[in-house]
């Protein structure tokens, strides 16, 4: 049984086909799917999803693209409205973008620090974003997690070795998408041959990152199918180990 750790449901061209979808990830074995809050909209949606599909998990969270629009929702907002639904499982998807930057840097870092307080007393997993901001997620994630009871998965990891090695000491997990697949991602494979499996997950972040041969077109967690064969020639041992690891990893980390 395989888990997709992270995709979008509740965007529109993939929330219209959505019980085909989910029959489809279920033909290729993909039997959990946790999908992820990137707005209050998106919310709205997802508690729809949630509700109506047993084997779909879900979380709140403002992406950091989103955060100049979403001042409001600090720790306690967060805290309210994860107590309200079991099935939420995990905070996020949070973290900072500065390469798109569509939020301001200090906006995303605020709402950044909300997100970790709320994770941190709900004692529930924090879903990370990190784009072109290593060394300031590292530093927040650090300081913040003083601890070390923060619950960190690292999604759609594309980082550094140093990167790397730098989070899996503070404990976190670390989550790969169909990246891995890609043509020129020789040095990214490198760096998750190198990541025990005990802290791999693996997800679609559907509707983006189609692993190939659907490359370009828009993603479905039956694709993951492929992130898992590459990551078992990567990691040098079967798919049926890879699925057996990743979908235990994702079992403990967020107590389904
Ligand atoms: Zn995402």
């Amino acid at each position: 049984m395989i888990i997709d750790s992270h995709c979008h449901l509740d965007f529109t061209n993939i929330y219209n086909q959505l019980d085909d979808i989910v029959d489809r990830a279920k033909d290729n074995d993909v039997n959990y799917l946790l999908t992820i809050c990137t707005t209050l909209k998106s919310f709205e949606i997802i508690k729809l999803i949630i509700n109506k599909y047993k084997n779909i998990y879900g979380t709140f969270g403002i992406h950091p693209h989103e955060t100049k629009d979403h001042d409001h929702v600090n720790k306690k907002f967060i805290c309210d409205i994860k107590k309200k639904y079991s099935k939420i499982i995990g905070i996020g998807e949070t973290g900072l973008d500065f390469y798109y930057e569509n939020s301001e840097k200090k906006v995303q870092k605020k709402s950044f620090i909300e997100h970790i307080y709320a994770a941190q007393e709900l004692n529930v997993p924090l879903i990370v974003h990190s784009r072109n901001a290593e060394t300031e997620t590292y530093e927040i994630l650090k300081s913040e997690n003083k601890n070390f009871n923060l619950k960190i998965l690292l999604h759609c990891f594309t980082g550094s070795y140093n990167f790397a090695k730098k989070l899996l000491d503070i404990g976190c997990h670390i989550s790969v998408s169909g990246i891995i697949t890609f043509k020129n991602s020789n040095e990214l494979s490198e760096t998750v041959s190198n990541i025990p499996l005990n802290k791999l997950l693996v997800e679609t972040d559907s509707p983006y990152l189609a692993p190939a041969p659907h490359r370009g077109k828009s993603n479905e967690p039956s694709y993951i199918v492929h992130t898992i064969e590459k990551l078992s020639s990567i990691k040098k041992t079967t798919k049926e180990n890879i699925i057996l690891n990743t979908t235990n990893n994702f079992k403990k980390l967020f107590q389904i």
